[in-house]
């Protein structure tokens, strides 16, 4: 193998090189890539257990770089297939952590169940420590704190391997702060810092530093914030990991706005923009939006102040989608395991009844009877216990994915839908259309009539809508009153007929609110189809939001068909701007 640092020498065997990559995973990232690379390079001489380990190690820089969808299928190969159980105990924690990135709960919840199943028969250290971190972070996601610091305490920092220890310190630090409330001056967060960085865990003591900077914004000290987010910011930048580097730009801007220094606190806030991912919803960009718009109101700018105002609260608004989908797919797991226990229990009285009639069989005719009618009631009961169970799983299931105004589904889970359906359609060459739908002037109908009327009216369009929509379409609230429709198998001009009709009949249709209320509401709709836009959600969906903001823009009340290039075309508009309710 090649002389990749050339201060320390390199190890002999594959073994070896194995260690050093674990040890510079978190510690020396450049690094870790040039031993991964090696490791590639002498593929032919590692053991079958060596060419899992080193899939996972693969799957880990995928993970670590936010390449989620690269690292999804590895994890999932390693765990079927390496047979090794302190690895495929690594691969499933890792799993967790890279679903519950990608918003996928209730796949992350099932996994961390079997982890915690198995956590009694995990020998190895390091894997349990890894395990019981994934149970932790699952745990505070579902606002479960309690039963994540119990999980927590399990993690013993004094007998872990030096990588384990400043990552168990971490977590106990977190899940502590979740059930009190930390200080900055915390010993135990001074010390968790302390082993992190002697440990050389970068990242993990960066983490920690983070959060303590917010500790010393909330407490009045800001100053001191900014002195420490100065001094760690040339090793975060090194680092490269996108949400620290999005994340520090966010607590100084916040730490700037306290000291009133605006112009630097923009600065800071737009970095934190740019370091996101502009279509992710993350705590950094929503608070940087936050700040944007307190900067720019105070500076007067009114028009970027609102600009900013609606992108604040579309991200708090998907967070607080996004912890709701948390806590129900939770549930929803919960429910599944006591279900499955329950059945397993039901089989076992099954067959003890069916022992006991054998064995009755013999004796009196009559105590028998009693006996079977008795033990039939048993099983009645855990029939309808059984019912009742499954009925409540299916009534958290409906409510993890369906809006609770309208009913259609909900921004998660229509996302989630339609970039798997159109998977699907791709590998069968099937076209589809999307649409997006907004209303027109809705404000005026919360101003005029009140909010409730609002929401009724939400509640007729959408009925509205699904009577032009086939089963198969997919339909969506995917914010106030803005929705997406999925239209699968379907050529562009069927995408345009129904859209239209649905265009139409909105316009045309008279709104009951309320006994002495009728209201006309109109929509405006960009579609986009697959030949043009492709199959990749995101595109298609920009697609047709650029083409719905261009019905707006061109006088509302009509339907704009993106036609790729830079020229939508304007499909259909009958009247000029007619929505006023
Ligand atoms: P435009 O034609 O430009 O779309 O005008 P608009 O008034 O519809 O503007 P915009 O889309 O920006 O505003 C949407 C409004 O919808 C804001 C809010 O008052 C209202 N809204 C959003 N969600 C709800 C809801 O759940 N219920 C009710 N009643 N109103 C909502
Ligand atoms: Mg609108
Ligand atoms: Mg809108």
């Amino acid at each position: 193998m090649g002389n990749v640092h050339a201060a320390i020498p390199d190890p002999v065997t594959p073994a070896g090189w194995f260690t050093r990559a674990e040890k510079e995973k978190l510690t020396e990232y450049p690094h870790f890539l040039g031993t991964l690379k090696q490791l590639h390079e002498d593929e032919g001489l590692l053991s079958p257990m060596q060419q899992w380990h080193l899939r996972y190690l693969e799957a880990w820089r995928a993970a670590y770089s936010g390449n989620l969808a690269v690292a999804t299928p590895l994890l999932h190969n390693v765990i079927d297939h390496a047979g090794e159980s302190a690895l495929v105990t690594r691969a499933s924690a890792l799993l967790i952590n890279v679903l519950s990135r990608d918003h996928h709960y209730e796949e992350a919840y099932e996994l961390a169940n079997t982890l915690m199943v198995d956590l009694p028969r995990a020998t190895d250290s390091n894997a349990r420590a890894e395990a019981l971190r994934a149970i932790v972070q699952m745990l505070d996601l579902a606002g479960e704190s309690d039963r994540a610091l119990k999980y927590a305490r399990q993690l013993n920092p004094g007998e872990a391997s030096p990588e384990n220890r400043c990552a168990n310190y971490s977590y106990k630090i977190n899940a502590t702060s979740y059930v009190t409330t930390l200080s900055s001056q915390d010993p135990g967060l001074r010390r968790a810092i302390a082993i992190c960085l002697a440990d050389k865990q970068t990242v993990y003591a960066d983490t920690l530093r983070l959060s303590r900077a917010d500790l010393l914004n909330e407490e009045g000290h800001a100053d001191q914030a900014v002195a420490l987010l100065k001094r760690i910011e040339p090793g975060i930048l090194r680092t490269g990991f996108q949400p620290h580097i999005a994340g520090l730009h966010v607590s100084l801007a916040q730490a700037y706005v306290n000291l009133g220094k605006d112009a630097e606190a923009r600065q800071s806030a737009l970095a934190a923009v740019a370091a996101s991912d502009p279509k992710s919803f993350t705590w950094p960009l929503q608070t940087a939006y936050e700040l944007l718009y307190q900067i720019e109101k105070r500076a007067g700018h009114d028009r970027a102040a609102l600009a900013y105002y609606e992108k604040y609260v579309r991200q708090d608004k998907a967070a607080m989608d996004d912890i709701k989908t948390r806590a129900l797919a939770y549930q929803m797991v919960r429910q599944q395991v006591v279900d499955k226990k329950l059945k397993l229990e039901a089989l076992d009285k099954q067959n003890r009844i069916l022992e006991l009639r054998q064995a009755l069989a013999g004796k009196a005719q009559e105590t028998s009877r009693l006996y079977i009618v008795l033990l039939a009631l048993v099983v009645v009961v855990i029939g309808l216990w059984t019912f009742r169970l499954k009925h409540s799983q299916l009534r958290f299931r409906k409510m993890a994915r369906h809006d609770g105004l309208t009913g259609v589904f909900n921004r998660q889970h229509f996302l989630n839908e339609a970039a798997r359906i159109l998977q699907r359609l791709h590998q069968a060459d099937a076209g589809a259309c999307l649409v997006a739908l907004d209303l027109d002037h809705f404000k005026r109908i919360n101003d005029t009539y009140g909010h409730a009327a609002g929401d009724e009216a939400l509640r007729r369009v959408v009925e509205i809508c699904r009577r032009e929509l086939r089963d198969s379409d997919l339909f969506g609230r995917l914010g106030g009153e803005e929705f997406g429709i999925l239209m699968p198998a379907c050529t562009c001009e069927q995408g345009i007929e129904i859209a239209t009709r649905i265009r139409r009949n909105l316009a045309a249709a008279l709104l009951k609110l309320d006994p002495e209320t009728t209201v006309v509401v109109s929509a405006s709709l960009g579609l986009a189809h697959s030949a043009v836009s492709g199959y990749a959600f995101h595109q298609l969906f920009a697609d047709a939001d650029a083409a719905l903001y261009r019905a707006k823009h061109d006088g509302r009340n009509r339907l704009v068909v993106d036609a790729g290039g830079d020229t939508p075309v304007v499909v259909n508009a009958d009247m000029p701007d007619t929505a006023s309710a």
